[in-house]
């Protein structure tokens, strides 16, 4: 149901698009709703307004399709702006929203509203970024799509940060901070770290089964 997008028992859906950066999550958003909008739904975007990176007042893909949209600073904010009229709520970056925002898009699916979401599965450690385990699994239909890696033109997973002396997780950028990586390049600790971090983590679950030597 949710892939034509024709809700015609309105009962509403979650769909989740995710991906690392420049894989076309936004350019899939954008494409979804204003099919929306040709349909004759009303559509309403939102935006975390922490992402001013290309537009304040628009959703922009790196490949500069663009559709209209609210800048708003919580989930909370985009309860209160949804109109009884739309059909169909979208929101970009949803990454860098709070917690409540699963809750926020299951009360707007439950009063029969479409909602799309496009964000970022991974921060640039590899590690599930703020709400988006949680949307995804809540969500009635994922997609989760790849971009190329910037090394050696494989399907990439991975959001690489540039720069590891930032260690924060939300750093709003572009590709002077990020690039696309596959696995095999987006090796964050070394392969030795990891390596490491493997025998310590076999060794503790030995002990935890007590199956570790017995003189320790
Ligand atoms: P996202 O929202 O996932 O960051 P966008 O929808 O804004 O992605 O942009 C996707 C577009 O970015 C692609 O269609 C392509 O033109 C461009 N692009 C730039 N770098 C890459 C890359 N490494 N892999 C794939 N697409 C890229
Ligand atoms: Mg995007």
């Amino acid at each position: 149901m949710s892939m034509l997008g024709f809700n015609s028992s309105g009962v509403g859906s979650i769909e989740v698009i995710a991906g690392p950066m420049f894989s076309g999550k936004t350019e899939e958003l954008i494409r979804r709703l204003k099919r929306s909008q040709i349909a004759k739904q009303k559509v309403q975007i939102f935006k975390p307004a922490i992402d001013n990176r290309y537009h304040e007042t628009e959703v922009v893909s790196h490949s500069a399709h663009s559709i209209e949209a609210t800048p708003v600073h919580s989930s909370v904010e985009i309860l209160q702006k949804v109109f009884d009229s739309t059909r169909v709520v979208g929101i970009d970056e949803v990454q860098f929203f709070d917690d409540n925002i699963s809750r926020i898009v299951e009360k707007l699916a439950r009063r029969g509203i479409r909602v799309i979401l496009a964000g970022l599965d991974q921060d640039y450690m590899g590690r599930p970024f703020g709400p988006m385990a949680n949307l995804l699994a809540i969500a009635d239909d994922v997609y989760k799509i790849q971009a190329i890696c910037t090394q050696c033109g494989a399907p990439a997973s991975k959001t690489f940060r540039k720069n590891p002396e930032h260690s924060e997780q939300v750093l709003v950028g572009e590709s002077d901070l990020y690039e696309a990586r596959c696995r095999q390049h987006a090796d964050y600790f070394g392969e030795e770290t990891e390596q490491l971090a493997f025998f310590v983590n076999f060794h503790n679950n030995q002990a935890m089964t007590g199956e570790l030597n017995k003189e320790e």
